[in-house]
């Protein structure tokens, strides 16, 4: 019998991610489109995938789709939530994970996982862009950063700026004036980090954090994040290079049980 192929498809407000496992559950080739629901995001993740793989579309024996705009996915088999698939997929990559920190393009959630990578319970920030990737997008671009260069930045500074707004708005007031003020863009970069770590991790403290706790979604990226969330939580925060795509691995692993 030939090998037989799985994807999973997560269309979120930001980012598109596509990944395909074989029926040994090996992760074949993935994918990732900076443009989300409603855009060409979806369908160019889900090209680039398949070319990259050497297949058609024909040859994927069942698609999940999960994320924001799931329900917009062309030929999806199923839509699964992301909640479930960001549990599954975080399993999947650390076995042991017992809490998830997934902060997404606009939301931030914590997920309670049981040892087979059910999802038990989970809370989460989708009303403010405070505490969410939307809200680190929204400053690099007032301090004329890309996205990947605010973590190294903040991981510079020895002093970081106190930015107290909760509001997204307000807040990039502040930073424009810490601009004019001159103060050194590793300080503003780092108050940053540190005032989406502080909402996410009182957001991860009403759930109650369980080791191992591991962090998906695109914000994983930001090692400052990071680091000031295990200090904040008193707990090693695991993640992987696979972080922003653990969605897409999880609806994946689903779409190869269905
Ligand atoms: P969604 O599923 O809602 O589209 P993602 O999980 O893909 O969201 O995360 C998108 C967010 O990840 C962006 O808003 C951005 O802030 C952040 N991000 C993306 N790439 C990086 C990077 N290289 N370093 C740090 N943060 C990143």
């Amino acid at each position: 019998m030939g090998n037989k192929y799985y994807m999973g498809l997560d269309i979120g407000s930001t980012t598109s991610k596509c990944l395909i496992l074989d029926n040994s559950r090996k992760i074949i080739t993935k994918s990732l489109a900076n443009a989300g629901t409603g855009t060409s995001g979806p369908d160019r993740a889900v090209g680039s995938a398949l070319n990259e793989a050497g297949l058609h579309s024909s040859d994927i024996s069942f698609v999940v789709a999960t994320g924001y705009g799931r329900n917009n996915a062309k030929g999806a088999d199923k839509t699964m939530s992301e909640l479930s698939c960001h549990a599954r997929g975080a399993h999947y990559l650390f076995p042991d994970v017992r809490t998830v920190i997934d902060i997404g393009g606009q939301d931030a959630k914590a997920l309670r996982i049981a040892p087979n990578g059910n999802l038990l319970e989970f809370i989460m920030n989708d009303k403010c862009a405070a505490g969410t990737g939307r809200f680190l997008d929204v400053m690099s671009r007032v301090l004329e950063l890309d996205i990947s260069e605010l973590s190294n930045e903040a991981l510079r500074s020895a002093s970081p700026a106190k930015i107290s707004s909760t509001c997204t708005v307000f807040a990039e007031s502040e930073v424009v004036s810490q601009l004019s003020a001159n103060t050194p863009i590793c300080d503003i970069a780092a108050g940053i980090g540190l005032s989406v770590s502080s909402r996410v991790s009182a957001l991860v403290k009403r759930l109650g954090a369980v080791s191992e706790v591991v962090m998906t979604g695109g914000v994983a990226a930001n090692e400052y994040i990071r680091q000031c969330l295990e200090r904040e939580l008193g707990l090693p925060i695991k993640t992987s290079p696979l972080a922003q795509l653990a969605g897409a691995l999880g609806a994946a692993i689903f779409a190869s049980e269905l």
